[in-house]
Formats: structure tokens, sequence, C-alpha cells
């Protein structure tokens, strides 16, 4: 991309790399939105299946561009993480999280239990200050490590397996919880699984879905069911994301999983949105 910024006017002659041309813009736009603060955390309830009650968020980033207006996290992450940008985003995202947690652990202290999760992307996770980064945040927020969960993929620690349970070790000094997103779709990793010190896995909700499959419901459901009890008997809490239908939730409740998330439940909210919901909730 950085080539196409100096003086080759060839390269954009018509028909000539298009797609190349198109995330040299969309870099332009993402720097310039950072700049100019066009960037959003929406926030979705994770629900414990046993009590009903919110658990805790998940904090997702949106971006609303003066230009493009809405893009989706799943076309600018990407581009983020090869520019390097979302090293800058993901501290604003953190740093953002965390003051809201805050914010709501002052506003609703009958809900001692609230925890924010927070989405790493790669780069960051191979960022040598991360740990340093994050407890600068954690400090200027005022809150403890413990209100503050990070979500990790398994592809991310599969790249250098020592290196990454020294960072996630770190992590954990600093109180944090940690989740393995999207677990089972990446790289298996089975064979260092009780080597990482995490405390949350989340069925993603590919699994979820397919449930459902009019043909192979059965063979998901049993997907489900093997991921749920590895994870108990690794001692992890397990949350299914993307639960959408009663009979999902239904069946999930039957596997003994603990928390879900999901459309079901409430759609990724606003700010304002989010705390409405903790306002009813907190007075039942
Ligand atoms: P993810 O971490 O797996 O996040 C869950 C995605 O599923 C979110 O999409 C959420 O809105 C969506 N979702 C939640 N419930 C349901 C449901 O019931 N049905 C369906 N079909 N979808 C549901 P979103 O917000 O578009 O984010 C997409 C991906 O972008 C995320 O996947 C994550 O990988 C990335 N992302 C989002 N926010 C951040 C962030 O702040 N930092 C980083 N590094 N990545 C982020
Ligand atoms: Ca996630
Ligand atoms: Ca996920
Ligand atoms: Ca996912």
């Amino acid at each position: 991309a950085k080539e196409l910024n100096s003086s080759r006017p060839q390269i954009f002659e018509p028909g000539m790399d298009t797609q190349a041309i198109q995330r040299w813009h969309l870099e332009t736009d993402l720097r310039l939105g950072l700049q100019q603060k066009e960037f959003q955390l929406y926030y979705q309830p994770i629900i414990s299946l046993k009590t009903g009650r919110i658990a805790g968020f998940e904090a997702l980033v949106r971006w609303n561009s003066k230009t493009r207006g809405f893009v989706s996290p799943g076309a600018f992450i990407p581009v983020a993480e090869e520019t390097g940008l979302i090293v800058r985003l993901g501290e604003w995202i953190l740093t953002e999280a965390c003051r809201q947690i805050r914010e709501w652990h002052e506003r609703f202290p009958r809900n001692p239990a609230l925890i924010m999760s927070v989405n790493l992307s790669g780069r960051q996770f191979s960022e040598p200050n991360l740990v340093k980064q994050i407890k600068t945040i954690l400090d200027s927020a005022g809150i403890e490590g413990d209100r503050l969960k990070l979500e990790i993929t398994e592809s991310m620690m599969m790249n250098n397996v020592e290196e990454a349970i020294t960072l996630l070790n770190g992590l954990k000094e600093l109180g944090l919880r940690l989740s393995i997103d999207d677990f089972g779709t990446g790289y298996s990793s089975l064979s260092y699984l009780h080597r990482f010190p995490v405390d949350t896995l989340k069925v993603d909700k590919s699994f979820v879905e397919r449930m459902e499959d009019v043909k192979d419901s059965d063979k998901y459901i049993s997907i489900v069911q093997t991921i749920i009890s590895l994870g108990h008997n690794l001692n992890l809490d397990v949350i299914a994301e993307g639960i959408e239908t009663e009979g999902q939730m239904k069946v999930l409740e039957f596997l003994d999983c603990e928390y879900g998330q999901g459309y079901l439940f409430s759609r990724p909210l606003s700010s304002e949105n989010a705390e409405a919901l903790l306002a009813k909730e907190n007075y039942l």
C-alpha cells in the first residue's frame, strides 16, 4: 500500500489492481477516522444462562465514517491489522472500555459481577509492551484487573506457544481474565489447551447456528456438547455466542453451558442503551 502512495501515477491506470487502490483509500480513511474520532464502542450483554442476569458485556467497535457511512469491523479490522493502525485503535478501544466499566460500576454497585470483555487482535498480542500498556490503562481508569477480560483466538497463541504462555501469564498477573474466542475454528490447540492460563472458552457462533441444521443438527449438538465438556474438564467457564433462538438456548442450558450471548437476548447496544438495560435489571 505504501508504494501506491509514491509518485507512480501509472499504477492508477484503469483495470490495474483496483483492489489495492480500494485498500489504500480505506487505509487513508481509517487514519483520518482515528484523528476525527469516528469510532465508537457498542456493548453486547453476556447473559448467565443459570440466572438470566447480565454477567458482563463484550465491547465491539463501530466505525461511522464521514465519507463511507457505517463500516463493519469485519471489513476494517483486517486492514487496520495489516497497516498497524490497530495498535492505536486497540489502545483507544481498551481505554474506552475500561472507562465505561468503571462508570457502570459506580452507577450500579449492586451488580458487582459486571465484567467487560475486549477483543484483542493478533498485532496487539505481539506488541512487546502489551502488559505494561494495559497496566497503565487499568490504573488511569482506576479499575482492578479482574473487571477486564481479553478475548484472544487460538491462532494468535499457536504462532509461538511458549511466548504466548509467558504473555498470558503476565496478563494474569495483572488480575485479568482471559477467554479463547471462536473456539474450535482456529488451529487445533488441544494438546496445549491445558497450559494456557485462560478462564473461559467461547463456542463459536457457527457451531451454535448449526445446532439447528436441518440435516446435521445431531452432529453439531455433539460438537457443542464436546466443547462444553472439554471446557468444564479443564475448569473453564463456557460462553456460547450467536444464540438467536429459544431452541438453541434450551439445548445449551441442557448441556450445562454457563453463559450465552446473541440476538435472542440483545444485539450490541450503544452505551446509552446498554446502561438503560442495566438500570432496568438492577432494580428487579
Ligand atoms: P467476534 O469477536 O466473534 O464478535 C461477535 C460478532 O458476532 C459481533 O459482530 C456480533 O455483533 C455478532 N453477533 C452477536 N450475536 C449474534 C447473533 O446472535 N447472531 C449473529 N449472526 N451474529 C451475532 P461484529 O461486531 O460485526 O464483529 C465482527 C468481528 O470483528 C468480531 O467477531 C471480532 O473478531 C472483530 N471485532 C469487533 N470489535 C472488535 C474490537 O474492538 N477489536 C478487535 N480486535 N476486533 C473486533
Ligand atoms: Ca469476541
Ligand atoms: Ca467470537
Ligand atoms: Ca466469530
